[in-house]
């Protein structure tokens, strides 16, 4: 059976992507340093520790396990400690992968499918985000991912790899079924610390921002299930493996939702009062970050199901509330 290697498949999207290749009939492999996933969430195929700045490791998993092609996921994603770490940003995610794309072409494996991130973008007012538009990050996490799409096309240039690149745009919600869900420790995200805050597991929430130029005050951003998102990685390898072209592809839904917005619809799902009070801005936050773009609808065949903020919000809730890690 086909193998493919999942780079961070013990994270939040890796342990999603895992079980859906497991479904459409792939085997996958995690790769992951454990450094921020957790081992628990590997529960669909093989697992193979190592970390991404150990090429001679990297080549031991690629000879093991003859993989067709890989889904690159790990990486560090956290905006605001990227303004702080940078040297952290670009050593782990643009020297990892480096390596990876190296290792991934001397094993002769040439299908590359990439997770990147709208983050490439910067902060773009009144314009609509879609592949082709300028990419001017404006935080070190965007910059060390754009820096990795550059490395693809060049590798693409010289050496033959296809690839696709996902610039994903804020990805929420768990697995219908809680075998897998969004766990990160310190946790940083928005809709994990608010249902952690709801249920009294931690302080209230900090709005980060109330004085951007939007319709609140609040920051947009547009929100996009994590199964719609690992689907559109399957029909990404499907579309690579079928002979078809290197291509980048937004996966956004096109709606934007403020965190004033967020905070609204969790109330109303968890029927619970949602603890928050207002703060500064952090540092590295775009105004609006919404998609533009239907390509991957129209060229993959991708159509989200779960995508709506009632949805993710009720699936992020059922995790919380019924499946965890034992850590
Ligand atoms: N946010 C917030 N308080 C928090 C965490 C996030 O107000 O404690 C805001 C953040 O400023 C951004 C949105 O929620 O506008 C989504 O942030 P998150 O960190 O979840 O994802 P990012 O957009 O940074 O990838």
């Amino acid at each position: 059976m086909n193998k493919v290697l999942v780079t961070g498949g013990a994270g939040y999207i890796g342990s999603h992507a895992y079980k859906a290749l497991r479904a459409a009939g792939f085997t996958p492999v995690t790769f992951d340093n454990l450094v921020t996933g957790w081992e628990e969430a590997v529960k669909f195929g093989p697992f193979e520790r190592g970390d991404l700045l150990d090429r001679a490791r990297l080549d031991e998993v690629f000879n093991t396990h003859q993989p067709v092609a890989v889904m690159h996921f790990a990486a560090l994603s956290q905006v605001g400690e990227s303004m702080q770490k940078p040297g952290l940003y670009w050593k782990n995610n643009v020297e990892g992968s480096l390596n990876l794309i190296e290792a991934a072409c001397d094993a002769g494996c040439m299908n590359f499918v990439f997770s990147s991130t709208c983050a490439t973008y910067g902060d773009q007012d009144n314009v609509v985000l879609n592949e082709d538009s300028i990419q001017q990050p404006i935080n070190a996490y965007g910059a060390s991912k754009r820096a990795i799409e550059d490395i693809l096309r060049d590798f693409a240039a010289a050496e033959g790899l296809h690839h696709v690149i996902f610039r994903y745009f804020n990805v929420a919600g768990a697995d219908p079924e809680a075998e897998v869900g969004e766990f990160h420790q310190p946790e940083t995200h928005l809709i994990p610390l608010m249902l952690d805050a709801i249920e009294g597991k931690r302080d209230a929430l900090t709005i980060f921002g109330t004085d951007y130029d939007t319709h609140d005050g609040t920051c947009i951003r547009d929100y996009v299930h994590v199964c719609d998102l690992v689907d559109a990685h399957v029909l990404g390898l499907k579309w690579l493996m079928d002979g078809k072209g290197d291509r980048v592809f937004n996966l956004g839904t096109g709606t934007g939702f403020s965190v004033r917005d967020v905070i609204d619809q969790s109330r109303a799902v968890t029927d619970r009062p949602v603890p928050y009070k207002e703060g500064p801005r952090r540092p590295g936050d775009c105004t609006k970050l919404v998609s533009g773009s239907t390509r991957a609808v129209k060229e993959l065949g991708w159509s989200p199901t779960r995508s709506t903020l009632d949805q993710m919000i009720s699936d992020a809730w059922r995790w919380h509330q019924t499946g965890h890690y034992n850590t």
